[in-house]
């Protein structure tokens, strides 16, 4: 996959592309491209100007669309095919695991960040393929949200983790919420792990887990139950999974 971020701040990507870390691996292995354009390269005056003041007055500043326009071209000389321009605002379409999957499917891909109070509305009109957020909170400048999406996608494309399946059980990846995980030792502050996970019965652990996950999506995100059908087994695992929660914990 071929992927470029627009930002001012170019050197926040290199906690991104550093080396550590699932998609500075991806990088490694030729998964993943990655390059950062910085929209005042592409300016004309000596100040290297890439933001002014808003029309109609008002606090803060806004980016210029003429550079951002001229960095998304050199983006678009850059990449081997056509591309899809993602722009990171607290006024888009909400990100999750399904856009993620959306984007793991594309080619090339071009972020673009926002500083200030945003954006000149023209650059998104004319430009923007898809506007995404994070969420309902405002952010200082788009650099980490681009850096949150790029390491959702990267970790869905095929050969980034090395374990395959490890994606296809997380929380998100078929509607619901993971299992919980123990690792050595068998107890820790007087608590044993499941006496299911040390018995080597694979059928009996893997039936625990989908029982768990299910349980877990019921208590902590209805929502997602609510909108995805289940199976007759599922059905029956998470009425097990309902009858041994203590009453109390159901009342809440
Ligand atoms: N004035 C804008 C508004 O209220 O919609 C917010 C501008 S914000 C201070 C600057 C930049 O941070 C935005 O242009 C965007 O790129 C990024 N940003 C802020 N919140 C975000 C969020 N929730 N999701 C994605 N990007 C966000």
């Amino acid at each position: 996959m071929w992927t470029a971020a627009i930002s001012i701040f170019p050197r926040m990507f290199d906690a991104l592309t550093g080396g550590d870390g699932v998609v500075g691996r991806a990088i490694a292995r030729d998964l993943l491209s990655f390059r950062v354009i910085d929209p005042r390269d592409h300016t004309d005056d000596r100040h290297a100007t890439v933001d002014d003041r808003p029309y109609g007055g008002g606090p803060g500043m806004v980016m210029k669309a003429e550079p951002l326009t001229r960095a998304l071209n050199e983006a678009r000389a850059a990449a081997p095919g056509p591309v899809t321009t993602v722009f990171l605002s607290p006024q888009g379409r909400k990100f999750d695991h399904r856009v993620a999957a959306e984007l793991a499917e594309m080619d090339c891909l071009v972020f673009v960040a926002g500083r200030y109070e945003g954006v000149d509305e023209r650059f998104v009109r004319r430009e923007v393929d898809l506007e995404l957020s994070l969420g309902d909170f405002v952010l200082s400048g788009g650099e980490l949200a681009v850096m949150v999406v790029l390491d959702a996608v990267a970790r869905l494309l095929p050969g980034t983790l090395g374990n395959a399946e490890s994606v296809d059980a997380e929380s998100h990846a078929d509607g619901l919420l993971d299992h919980p995980h123990f690792t050595r030792p068998a107890s820790f502050g007087g608590e044993p792990v499941p006496d299911v996970l040390l018995g080597g019965d694979h059928g009996a652990v893997a039936r625990w887990r989908r029982k768990e996950a299910l349980g877990r999506t019921w208590q902590r995100r209805p929502d997602l139950l609510a909108a995805r059908p289940l199976d007759a087994d599922d059905r029956r695992l998470l009425r097990e999974f309902i009858a041994d929660v203590p009453i109390a914990d159901t009342m809440e």
